[in-house]
This record gives C-alpha cells, structure tokens and sequence, in this order.
C-alpha cells in the first residue's frame, strides 16, 4: 500500500469496508476455528473476572488498558496454551468487552454483557491491524508460516490510497470471511442535478424515473428451508443426519443471500446509471421491525402480520442496497413522513389517498398511480429542494399536519448492577 506523502494529505478521505471471502489449505479452517474458540474463552473469563471483582469489592474495572493487563497476567497464569496464539487475533476481544461495558454504563436497560455460549455465539473474532497482518499480494498472515488468501483481492484496486484501519474475521453459514475497512480517498461526484427519490419496499424498489426495480423470488428456496428445518428438528442433536441437514439449511441460506447480494448490485447500477444523486428515505429498519410480540402487560397488535412484515424487511435488507448505492453514487436522506400519503402531483395530503398497499388515487384531484411510484416522486421532490437549500421548487404540503407524538425522553442514568 503506497503511504500517504504531504500533497495527498489534503486531499479528504473517506471510509469503505470490504468483504473478502478466506480460503486456504484445511488446517487455516481449523485454525480459525481455534482462534474464534479462543476469543470466545478470553470474553468468557474476562467478563466472569469482572462480575468477581464487581461482587467483593463493588468495582470493577473494565478499561481496554485494564483487560490488556488482565490478559497477560491471565496467560501467564492460568491459560498458558493461549500464548500459542498471536495477540494481535486474541487480544481485540477484550476492546469490544470494554466497549459492551460503556454502553451498559450509558444505557443499562440494554443489559448485562452476556456470555457467550459454545455453539450458539458467532464465530468471530476483531484483529489489531497495526500488526500488519494483511500482505500486499492479498494474503492474510494467521501466525508465522501461516497465510489465508483473501480471494479477490484485486477488488481494493478500484479505490486509490486504501490504507487498512480496521478488521474483523468472521464465519458465516460454514464459511469464513474478513471484512476490512479502509481509509481512502474520497470520490469526487458531481451533482448533476437531476437526482432519483428512490422508494425501498418489500420486494421492490421503485425510483422517480418510473422504473420498477423486482427483487428475485427466492420463495422456493425459503419453503425448501422451512421443510429442512422441520426435518432437522426431528433428528437426534449431534447426529451425523442432524449436521448434514444444518449443513444444507446453510447452503440455501447462503444463496438466498448471494442472490439478494446480486439483485441490490444490479438495482443500484441502474439507478446510479440515471444520476449520481440519489435521494433515499431515512428508513429506521430497527424501530419498525421491534417490538412485534410486544410485553406480557402490553401484548403487541397483529403479530402474525407484523412478524410476517419484519421478515419482509430484514429478508430485502435495504442497508446492503444503500451501501452499494452510496459505492457509486451520492446519497442523500430526508425524513420519510407523508410521502407515501401525498399526491405528487397536487400536493394534496390525507391517509385515504393510499387506497391499497399498491394502488394510489388522489381524494382531491383524482391522480391515479402506482403508490411506490407517487412516493419515490415525492421523495426526489424533498429531496432536492433540502439538497439544494434553494433554487428547487418545493411543493407545499396542503393538509394540516399533526405534531410529533411519541417524543422518547432520555432516561435518567441508572446505577449499573452486576
Ligand atoms: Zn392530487
């Protein structure tokens, strides 16, 4: 990676991060494994020390400098066979630890930091990157002799400066990957002031030019997934059929979420192909997914159709989409109220207008169209006018608007427990 000489240090910098899938001979997978088993074992110990300490002396301390310390007192003592380890691929555990903690400080209705379960936790592990751990010709170094191929390395090419900042190694549906973030220079992109308002729904996606963007139907796949897992359940855990059956439930999986990953890609594409602006509804995936099954006290309404729309949701993945639109072009958001309500062609606004999840006809000016359509021309409309401060012609809005209900008060800090 070529270093950053005075010239190039004005130039602005921006952040990507990048998948690379690791391949290799057999023993790196078992190598990995016995690295994300290790990473398991230290967030474990570290975090039953930190209860103990918590329990005799109503403290604990829970820095990344104090866990560092803890480690190699830790190593040294009871956990000799950790020093077969690189530190650099076992110690980064304990920062996000530290870091599980601060967030428990500031919030601690979000919980305790849990353990993490062998089997049940995700093989993953953080890497300091200031061992330079990844190799020009795109291998990654596990430990002295031993290297992973990161495939498709060629792929950092299309960005100039990338200088690596952070990683983290991961399994996912039986095979491992890295994704690394780079500091690089950022793209330039001209606002040709033309713009798309692009609106994410469930299975589609529509923009203002009038394109209707489907997703693949992977239903086939998911009834093949529902039977598998019927049939796994039925299985003894453990069992040779038991893995087989996991095994191929990962399989259709991994390809649903490949084909998920090509459909956004080509999606985008086509979008970026009609102006490099793009105008996107600031979505909170979070909030509209939580929540279904709502408490014992206050049980949540609907909850077959909202689990059924959660799963819509999170199976289309709009961030994926997002980060592949921002890959290419620029991205802008604005606040999604009422756009799917308003006539984007009068301005009118009311909650009839939307007569059915696809169909929109305006109650004042009969405007007749395609709900995703009228909102994707709505969001360009915002958009722009908030994008280019003036200049744009912004319709108003002609029904009175209500106040924002459900304003979250910050909660009081709460002494924390262990
Ligand atoms: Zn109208």
């Amino acid at each position: 990676m070529p270093a950053e000489s005075e010239n190039q240090r004005s130039q602005e910098r921006s952040y990507v991060s990048v998948r690379f899938r690791l391949r290799g001979k057999r023993k790196i997978y078992r190598f990995l494994n016995e690295l994300a088993g290790a990473n398991r074992y230290l967030w474990n110990a570290a975090l039953a020390q930190c209860r103990k300490d918590y329990a005799e002396t109503g403290k604990s301390k829970t820095a990344r400098n104090s866990l560092y310390n803890w480690y190699k007192q830790h190593k040294d003592t009871e956990a000799p066979w950790l020093s077969k380890y690189p530190v650099a691929l076992t110690r980064t555990g304990l920062q996000g630890l530290s870091v599980a903690y601060r967030e428990f400080f500031m919030q601690p209705e979000r919980g305790h930091p849990k353990f993490k379960k062998k089997g049940k936790a995700k093989k993953t592990f953080a890497v300091e990157i200031s061992s330079s751990p990844i190799k020009q010709n795109g291998y990654f170094r596990l430990k002295q002799g031993l290297f992973a191929k990161m495939m498709d390395y060629d792929r950092i090419n299309r960005y100039s400066n990338p200088v690596p900042k952070s990683a983290r190694i991961f399994e996912d549906r039986g095979k491992w990957y890295i994704t690394v973030a780079y500091e690089v220079d950022a793209l330039e992109y001209q606002a040709d002031g033309i713009g798309v308002g692009v609106d994410r729904n469930i299975r589609q996606v529509a923009d203002s030019t009038g394109q209707m963007h489907h997703l693949t139907d992977v239903e086939r796949l998911e009834k093949r997934i529902k039977n598998l897992q019927r049939r796994q359940a039925k299985r003894k855990k453990g069992s040779c059929k038991y893995r087989k059956t996991k095994k191929t439930i990962a399989r259709h999986k991994r390809k649903i979420a490949n084909i998920r990953r090509n459909d956004h890609r080509h999606i985008a594409r086509d979008i970026t192909n009609c102006s490099t602006l793009v105008l996107l509804e600031a979505l909170k995936t979070k909030g509209m997914t939580a929540g279904a099954k709502g408490t014992v006290e206050t049980p949540g309404k609907n909850v077959k159709q909202k689990a059924g729309l959660n799963r819509g949701i999170l199976g289309t993945a709009w961030s994926i989409l997002e980060g592949y639109l921002g890959e290419r072009g620029f991205v802008h958001k604005i606040n999604p109220a009422y756009t799917s309500q308003t006539c984007s062609k009068c301005g009118y606004m009311d909650a009839k207008n939307r007569v059915s999840q696809a169909v929109f006809r305006c109650q004042r000016c009969e405007h007749f169209t395609n709900a995703d359509m009228n909102a994707a021309l709505n969001i360009r409309a915002s958009g722009m006018a908030s994008f280019n401060g003036s200049g744009a012609y912004v319709r108003p809005v002609l029904a009175e608007r209500k106040p924002a209900i459900g304003h979250r008060v910050m909660k009081e800090q709460l002494t924390p427990y262990c």
